[in-house]
C-alpha cells in the first residue's frame, strides 16, 4: 500500500518535471520570430502600422556598399527596407560625396519583414527608419571594410563629454549632413541627441525651415536615426503627428531643464506619447509571418 502511493507520488513529481521542461524549451524555441524569418514577403511594398509596432510587405535588400554608404553588421539582416528607404539612402549617399563629405556608415535599417528587433530598438518596424552612423573609422574612406570588422566595430560619440558639445572636428560636418538629410522632401522626422540639436540652433544660417525635422531624442549621440513619412503606397502605415510648426529651438532649453535631468523617465514618456501611440500589432502583420 505505502509503496504504491510512494510509487504515485514519484511518477506525479516525474510528470511534472518533464512537462515544466517541456514548457521551458517551448518559451525558448518560440524566439522571436520577426528576428528569425530570412526572407523579404511576397507582394507590393507596403509599409503596415506603426513605426514602433508594425511589418513590411515587399521588403528590399540595400546593397551593402554603394556610392557614399557602407552597411555595418549584415549578419543581424537589418538592411532590408520600403523602396523609397532605399531609394533615399542611395541618393543619400550620392549627395554626401557631391557635398565632399566622407563615407556614411549605415547601422540599422529593419528586417526582412520588419517587426520588433531583439534587444534595442523601439522602432524600425516598418522599413522606414534608418541609423546612419556619424563616425567611421579611417580605412572606411579608403575601401570597402572586410566582414570582421563591420561585425566588431562600434559607432562612437561625436560629443565632448566635458564641454557638453560637438567635438570640434565634427561640428560643420554633422550640421551639413543633416541638413542633406533633412531637406529630403521624404523625410519627416530625423533624431539627434538634444546637444546636437541645441548647436544647430546656435548657429547662424541662411534658411532654418530644415531645422524643424531635426528633433531631440535621448541616446542618439554616435548616429543620427532618419524617419521617412508613410508612403502613398500604404494604406496602412500609421502616421505620426505632424512635427510642429517653427525650427523646434524654442523648445531644446526643456532637455537641459532640471525637470528633464531629475525625471527623465516621466519627460520620455511624455515625449514618447507624443511620437507615438503604443499601438497593437495590426493583424495584417500577423498574416506575414503565416
Ligand atoms: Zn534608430
Amino acid at each position: 500500500m505505502l509503496n504504491s502511493k510512494m510509487r504515485f507520488w514519484r511518477i506525479r513529481l516525474i510528470f511534472s518535471l518533464v512537462a515544466a521542461m517541456a514548457l521551458t524549451a517551448s518559451a525558448d524555441s518560440q524566439g522571436n520570430p520577426w528576428a528569425e524569418v530570412k526572407t523579404p514577403a511576397k507582394g507590393a511594398p507596403r509599409a503596415i502600422g506603426d513605426y514602433s509596432s508594425g511589418c513590411l510587405q515587399g521588403a528590399q535588400a540595400l546593397p551593402l556598399n554603394g556610392v557614399g554608404y557602407q552597411v555595418m553588421h549584415p549578419s543581424r539582416r537589418r538592411y532590408y527596407g520600403h523602396p523609397s528607404l532605399l531609394d533615399f539612402i542611395v541618393g543619400l549617399g550620392r549627395a554626401v560625396r557631391e557635398a565632399g563629405l566622407e563615407v556614411v556608415l549605415l547601422g540599422d535599417l529593419s528586417q526582412p519583414r520588419g517587426g520588433r528587433a531583439s534587444g534595442g530598438h523601439a522602432s524600425h518596424e516598418t522599413g522606414l527608419d534608418v541609423d546612419i552612423w556619424y563616425w567611421h573609422p579611417k580605412q572606411a574612406e579608403q575601401r570597402k571594410l572586410t566582414q570582421k570588422e563591420r561585425e566588431s566595430i562600434k559607432a562612437r560619440s561625436i560629443l565632448d563629454g566635458k564641454t557638453s558639445s560637438i567635438k570640434a572636428k565634427w561640428a560643420s560636418t554633422v550640421a551639413r549632413l543633416l541638413r542633406l538629410t533633412a531637406e529630403d522632401p521624404r523625410v519627416e522626422r530625423v533624431f539627434v541627441h538634444p546637444i546636437i540639436k541645441r548647436e544647430l540652433c546656435a548657429q547662424p544660417s541662411d534658411d532654418r525651415t530644415w531645422l524643424r525635422k531635426i528633433r531631440p531624442w535621448y541616446g542618439h549621440d554616435d548616429h543620427l536615426h532618419v524617419r521617412l513619412a508613410c508612403p502613398e503606397d500604404s494604406p496602412d502605415c500609421v502616421r505620426q503627428s505632424a512635427v510642429p510648426a517653427g525650427d523646434g529651438c524654442d523648445e531644446i532649453d526643456w532637455w537641459f531643464s532640471e525637470e528633464a535631468k531629475s525625471d527623465r523617465d516621466k519627460g520620455r514618456k511624455r515625449y514618447q506619447s507624443k511620437v507615438t501611440g503604443g499601438r497593437k500589432l495590426p493583424e495584417k502583420c500577423f498574416e506575414l509571418l503565416k
